[in-house]
């Protein structure tokens, strides 16, 4: 260290979000010396938890693909394995049904998780689109050997080949879901059942990319879905521990205020509070238009990639009401961890409550109790009511409307909740604490509090999304914006593509 500037890293890692935290561990894997900096107090980005009374909320998780059992295990499980976070640092717990699906009309069904149980309780709903679900069950197996073998390459496939030996990988993703389905069945209400977790991409089937949507299906299919015990900030707590065990070096409080360039090339970072880190490489969890447009000089960043940064179309915010209810989810006859609130059939339709400030026509209540009971104090509940906002609507909010607004649709959630699965909820609330897309924003300094980056229509599905590679040479991208997209495991799969192209850039010379 020479004059306050420390120099002795490989790569600075801007960002402790789920892809800094997932780039960050795969660099220290590989023995690279790594810095990871965090703007806020706690690791996670997203993936954490908050305090409020005697209740501490999950932030962000409701179910975690790709971790699989012993026995199957997701290529999440494996790599917590290789980080020696599992099988002693964190543990799993498996969700028992896949989610229950709930309509005002009063429609109430529970899907199980595993691939046979669902196919089955779909035949057993839809009798009469037999053969369509069949032929739907079978394409999405093929799918998944598809993206089995692709990951199995280690990105150097023949894209003939695929196109021979998994043609369905590379058709869907030029469809739309609605497309998708047209092929295999035409009743809208077994359209709407399997398009149940729509909302956790923020699309729906007439706009979502059909990969992004079914790969997601067929994950929580074929691995389950799981939750790690102690919530989300556990987990990457516990990936932190990891990255510190293998060399790693990370600073919270540490608020990263512009990327350094000299030559055209990353030299390091500049924090608020004036200290210099420098790198020859810097991987930015930070949303990838405020890192080209704010972190880095701007005449240094091209005009192509300014225009590929603006282009695709910014994703929803979330709108969550935490409750802390003071009795427990048997007495309260919530049968299910994920519970589905639909007032429609029509997705459109509740899609564009999306985008007004109006009360929802979709919300998933998340009852964490339901799979791991200590979550809350005995004899409580932790039940979470998520609906998508986007977040451009907020901005204009007037700061003296902004309270009054977030009761009245949270109040309007907690009231589909007393319409549908719990109709004495009110008695019991102890606490209760709503975020609105600016919480999220204020938080993450995610464009528009987008919790998935861009959104993912046809135009910007997997092939066609942003990159991890960055604006000028030595700088990589990570987080819900690029690669796959949003979500847990997409976002460490992500950071993880990232430190991948780092290494090989670093074995060919270029950085
Ligand atoms: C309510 C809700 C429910 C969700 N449910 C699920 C779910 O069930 N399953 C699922 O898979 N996904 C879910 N998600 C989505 C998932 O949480 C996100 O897509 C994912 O966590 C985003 O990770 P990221 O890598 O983009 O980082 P982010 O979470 O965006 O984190 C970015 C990090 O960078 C830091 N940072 C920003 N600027 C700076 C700076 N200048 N200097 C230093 N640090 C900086 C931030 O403080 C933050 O820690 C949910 C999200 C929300 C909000």
């Amino acid at each position: 260290m020479t004059n306050g500037i420390k120099d002795n890293y490989s790569v600075i890692v801007v960002g402790a979000g789920l892809g800094g935290i997932g780039a960050a561990c795969q660099l220290a894997l590989n023995g690279e010396k790594v810095l990871l900096l965090e703007k806020h107090n706690v690791p996670g980005g997203f993936a954490t938890s908050f305090v409020r009374g005697r209740f501490e909320f999950e932030g962000a998780l409701h179910e975690l693909s790709d971790i699989g059992t012993m026995e199957n295990k997701g290529s999440l499980r494996r790599f917590l394995e290789r980080l020696g976070v599992l099988p002693d640092n964190i543990k799993f717990k498996h969700v028992p049904e896949f989610y229950r699906s709930v309509y005002t009309d009063g429609f109430d069904v529970t899907m199980p998780i595993t691939f046979e149980d669902y196919k089955s309780k779909l035949i057993e709903l839809f009798p009469h689109e037999e053969k369509g679900i069949e032929d739907f069950m079978d394409m999405l197996k093929a799918l998944l050997a598809g993206i089995e073998f692709v990951a199995s390459q280690g990105g150097r496939f023949s894209p003939l080949e695929v196109l021979k030996k998994h043609p369905w990988l590379p058709r869907i993703s030029g469809l739309t879901l609605s497309e998708v389905y047209q092929k295999f069945f035409t009743d809208q209400k077994l359209i709407a059942l399997i398009s149940q977790l729509w909302g956790y991409i923020g699309l729906p089937p007439d706009r979502v990319n059909a990969y992004a949507y079914l790969a997601m299906l067929v994950f929580y299919l074929n691995w389950g879905a799981a939750y790690p015990v102690g919530r989300s900030h556990a987990f990457t707590s516990a990936m932190i521990d990891a990255f510190r065990r293998l060399g790693g070096e990370v600073r919270f409080n540490a608020l990263v205020d512009q990327i350094l360039v000299e030559n055209g090339k990353v030299a390091g970072v500049k924090l608020l509070n004036g200290d210099i880190y420098r790198a020859k490489a810097v991987i930015s969890n930070v949303n990838p238009i405020c890192t080209a447009m704010k972190l880095l000089p701007p005449e240094e960043v091209p005009n192509s990639y300014k225009k590929a940064v603006y282009a695709p179309e910014i994703g929803p915010s979330g709108l969550s009401v935490y409750l802390g209810l003071n009795a427990s989810y048997k007495d309260l006859g919530i049968t299910a961890h994920e519970n589905f609130i639909n007032t429609t059939w029509d997705m459109n339709e509740a899609f564009k409550c999306f985008m007004k400030l109006e009360p929802p026509k979709y919300m998933v209540a998340a009852c964490y109790n339901h799979i791991h009971d200590d979550i809350s104090p005995p004899g409580t509940t932790q039940l979470v009511l998520t609906t998508l906002q986007f977040g451009k609507l907020w901005e204009s909010v007037a700061p003296d409307q902004y309270f009054y607004l977030k009761d009245y649709l949270g109040d309007k959630m907690v009231e589909l909740i007393e319409k549908t699965i719990c109709p004495n909820i009110r008695d019991y609330i102890e606490v209760a604490e709503i975020a609105t897309p600016l919480t999220y924003y204020r938080y993450s300094k995610n464009m528009e509090g987008a919790i998935y980056g861009y959104t993912q229509d046809i135009l910007n599905g997997p092939l066609l999304r942003l990159r991890s590679r960055g604006a000028i040479p030595g700088l990589y991208q990570v987080g819900a914006w690029t690669n796959v997209g949003g979500g847990f495991s997409t976002c460490i799969l992500g950071g993880r593509i990232a430190a991948g192209m780092y290494l090989n850039d670093k074995k060919k010379g270029r950085v």
